[in-house]
Parts: structure tokens; sequence; C-alpha cells
């Protein structure tokens, strides 16, 4: 007997064996997970009514609200494919997007009505626009249509091989591509990670982590899998966060390395407020040893790191904790914390291979790309099979991370492929020189990137964001980093910056950084 996987089975046996308990906390608003999905079922209905059926697109732009995580099960359980936007692009990019993958209907928070009646006249194929939070004319409203509605969806049958969502990647260098991600990749990345981290109804899980983002790296389904509690959270902000995870008995968030600096350095009275023992999923960036270290040492959490991609829905590594990682001193395990892993029980098989397809000796120091198959893998991008075959066509998904295998199996990343430094023929990892660099008191966060050089072909040139209050002279930060490094790793030139450029997901656009510098050193 098969059933098919699907993170809808998740939102079965919540419903059955967790009915009276906490699902989400929005600000005021507190829903069971009676309460919860009787609201997505009232919204299918609602959905199916408006027209909406098995495989039409349904687009949202909303930030970490209990309306969004709604939409994580009331478009999927009617067969529709969800399109959840990254909420802090452009207007001109919400209409590629919307227009792209032919959604029919937008819903959209409070904040970005404006942006979206802005570029309405362009979206010929929407049929209707739905106000998430509030109401206004020419926009259905949410909450008056939840009321309205039967509650009693029809469910058609769901293949777990189904489109669940089509995720646009951040397309820094080209335009975003949409990752389908099927019902199955879903299941598999919630179970693989249910595999390898403890969450049970006792839990309560903060959203600081985009829903959009890979989906909330699955968190979205993965919570209610374990019947613990979504926390949800609209804004990322130190002074939030501490009140809320003390509030609400937070043990569990997911966030970007960017994201823990901050909470790491925030002032020593909001610390004060944090709880301790809060468990921290990490990814999206590599995470320097300092910041998990300070994040372990200074605020008694502890951080665990996944890898992965939009594309492998997203985890492919973890960087499993072992018995003999225990007698360590936590700097000691900072430094292994910071690698990426291994791959998840479920995720299938990873290697680091050289430009043959052939695997990179386990030594540490052999660079190659990661590259991995198995069951998170998307069906292809959405509407472009030229950029699949390019990705996926040999039958491996090519991730154009570049790492090394350590000797005990554990793969750490190096690089971008396309930001490695090669420097005099030497390659310079900008990783390593990021992570030394914020070893340095003065230093809150930095970005190596290779900057073209006469002698050299490239140099290592670093752009600093100090501490409050802090500085340093490039002098101090250079011999800084000649006691720790090799010196040909050692940036040529630094900039003091007031903040570095990043995505929403946390990722630091070095593309803008290699466009334009002015010395620290003639400031
Ligand atoms: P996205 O599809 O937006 O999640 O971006 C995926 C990319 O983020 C990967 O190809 C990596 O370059 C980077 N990334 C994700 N997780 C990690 C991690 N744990 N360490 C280093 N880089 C990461």
């Amino acid at each position: 007997m098969e059933t098919p996987l699907t993170p809808l089975e998740f939102m079965r046996r919540a419903r059955r064996l967790y009915p009276d308990r906490e699902a989400v906390v929005d600000g005021p608003r507190r829903f069971t997970y009676a309460a919860f999905f009787d609201r997505c079922d009232r919204w299918s209905a609602a959905l199916q009514a408006l027209g909406v059926a098995q495989g039409d697109r349904v687009a949202y732009i909303a930030p970490n609200t209990h309306a969004q995580l709604e939409s994580f099960y009331a478009v999927p359980q009617i067969g529709a494919v969800l399109v959840p936007v990254n909420y802090r692009l452009a207007a001109d990019e919400f209409r590629y997007l919307i227009e792209h993958s032919g959604a029919t209907v937008v819903c959209a928070d409070g904040d970005y009505l404006d942006a979206v009646d802005g570029i309405r006249a362009q979206l010929g194929g929407v049929r209707h626009f739905v106000a998430l939070d509030r109401g206004r004319e020419g926009w259905l409203d949410y909450e008056g249509l939840l009321a309205a509605s039967s509650g009693q969806p029809r469910r058609p049958e769901i293949g777990e091989r189904d489109l669940l969502t089509i995720n646009y990647t951040s397309g820094t260098t080209s335009r975003p591509k949409g990752v389908m991600i099927t019902h199955r990749n879903a299941w598999m990345n919630s179970v693989g990670m249910l595999a390898h981290i403890t969450m049970s109804p006792a839990d309560a899980y903060l959203w600081t982590l985009p829903m959009f983002h890979a989906n909330g790296w699955t968190f979205t389904w993965t919570v209610t899998a374990a019947g613990a509690k979504h926390v949800c959270l609209r804004k990322v902000e130190p002074a939030a966060v501490f009140r809320l995870a003390t509030a609400e008995n937070i043990t569990w968030l997911c966030a970007a390395p960017t994201v823990l600096i901050a909470l790491a350095n925030a002032p020593a009275e909001l610390k004060g407020f944090a709880p301790r023992g809060v468990q921290v999923m990490t990814a999206g960036a590599p995470p320097a040893a300092v910041t998990i270290e300070r994040l372990e040492e200074g605020l008694g959490w502890s951080v665990i790191q996944i890898y992965g991609l939009t594309e492998t829905a997203p985890a492919i590594s973890i960087c499993e904790p072992r018995p003999e990682h225990r007698g360590l001193t936590t700097a000691e395990r900072a430094r292994i914390k910071a690698r990426q892993g291994v791959e998840l029980i479920t995720s299938g098989e990873l290697r680091v291979v050289d430009d043959h397809g052939a695997e990179v000796p386990a030594d540490g120091e052999t660079i190659g790309e990661i590259v991995a198959r198995g069951n998170v893998v998307m069906a292809g991008y959405y509407r472009d099979p030229d950029a699949t075959q390019k990705v996926m066509g040999d039958g491996w998904f090519h991730t154009g991370d570049a790492a090394v295998v350590h000797p005990d199996g554990y793969v750490e990343i190096r690089d971008r492929l396309k930001d490695v430094i090669i420097s005099g023929g030497e390659n310079i990892s900008s990783v390593e020189v990021e992570s030394t660099l914020l070893g340095h008191e003065a230093v809150q966060e930095i970005a190596v990137v290779g900057m073209p050089d006469e002698k050299w072909g490239e140099a290592p040139h670093a752009f600093v964001v100090f501490k409050p209050g802090a500085s340093a002279t490039a002098d101090d930060l250079r011999a800084f980093c000649r006691a720790r490094l090799a010196h040909f790793k050692t940036p040529h030139s630094f900039t003091a910056v007031a903040e570095l450029p990043k995505t929403a997901t946390g990722k630091i656009q070095k593309f803008i950084l290699r466009g334009g510098r002015t010395n620290l050193s003639k400031q």
C-alpha cells in the first residue's frame, strides 16, 4: 500500500493529535491547531470559489505572518501551487515573478499593496488581488472571504511528484529562476530534518527566517509535523527576538549568519533578557567559528549548521554532532560546527568533485565543486529547460559551491566557485580570510573579494563594518591577518563601510562590492 509523500500528511496528523495545542502566535492573535486548520480550510474553499483549480499558481507577498503560514497548507491542499515571493524585491521584480509563474491570484500584506497597485495594469493574467491584513478598494478582503467561506474545500487527489511550490532564486547575475519543489521533495526534507534534530510538541519555534526563503527551510511544515508552536515575527530585530524568545518560551529558531552576528553583538542589557538553551539552525552563508562561539558562550545557545540551496528543498548537508566532539572546548567545537558537514539521512548522495567529475581527496585542502543527487533535488526550473539541463543534465545537481573534504568526511565550503580569489596562481578562500578577521575585536562584519591587480592578477580586498564605537587601522587589520594566515591571503587593502549590501536571505552581494572601493588607509 502506498500513499503519496506530502507535507499535507503532517497537517492530517496534527489535526487529529494536537487540536487543542497552540499552533500559531502572531502578535495578539493565537490559534490552536484546530482553529489554524479551520482557517486553512476556509481559505482553500474560498480559493476554489474564486476559480482556483489544481495546478493553478497563487502568489504571496508577505512577511512572516499567520496568513503567510496558512498559505503553506491552504494552497497545496487543493492541488494549487504556492509561489512565495521575496517581499524585499522591487515592484518590477514582483511583476516579473508574478507574470513568469502565471499566478492567477496575488495575495499581499498591507505593506505591499502600493507596490502591487503600481504594477497592476501590467498583470493581465491575475484574476484576483487579495489584501491579507487590511482592506483597500479594488482588493478582496482575506478575513471577509474566510468568514464567508463554506470551510469545506474539495480535496483532489495529489501525487507526490505534483508541484507544491515555485520558489524564485535571487538571480544576482540573471533573471530569477523558478525552482519547482514537489510534495515529495518537501516531505523528504522535513522528515530528514526531524531525523537529525529533536523537536516535539514541547517546542516553540520563532520565525526569524523568512518563510518565503526555500519555504522557511521547510520549517513551515516541519514544526507542524512535530506538533510544536509557530511564533511569527514580522521584522527581525534583536530586542524583539529576545523579548519573544522569553515570552513564548522559544526553544528553536533558524537564521542566516548575519542575523546571528546581530544577536551575538547586541548590547548586554538586551542580551540579559535572552533565555538560555535556545537551539539555532543556521545556513544561507558560511557562519564563522567566532560567531558560533560568541552565541554559545555569550548566550548559552546551541548552534547547528545545515547547508543547501533553494534547488535542493533546501538541505543537503548538516554538521552532525559526534560524541568525539563533546570533549572539545567551545572554541574547538565551534571550528567544527562552522563546517557544512555531511549528507542528511534523506537528502541523497553528496560529493565534492573536480572538473572531470572525480571526487577530490579527503585532505581538507583540495577544492572541488559540491554536487548532489537524490530525493530533495528539485523537479527543474519552471519554464526553463535549458537552465535545468545546465545544472542537472548529467544526473547530478551542480551547486556552484567550492569546498574541501576533511579526513572525517565533513565538507567545508571555501567560496562560491565564482568568488574564489586566484592571486599569483594561488587559490584564496574569501571565507577563510573573513572568518579570521571576524575574530578581531573591532570587527562586526566583513566581506573579502578579489580585485584586479597588475602584479598578482587578483588580490584580496576587505570591506569592514566596525562595531559601534570601535575602529582599527588598515595596518592593525593587516598585522592581525598576517599573524594567523599565509601572507598571500592577507588583504592588500581595506575599506570601512557602514554596512554591507545584502540580499533578504542574508547573502552578501559581492558583485556590488567589486564595483567600487576607497581604501581605508587613504581615509
Ligand atoms: P539559496 O538558494 O538562496 O538558499 O542560496 C543557496 C546558496 O547559499 C548556496 O549555493 C551557498 O552558496 C549558500 N549557502 C547556503 N547554506 C550555506 C552554508 N551553511 N554555508 C555556506 N554557504 C551556504
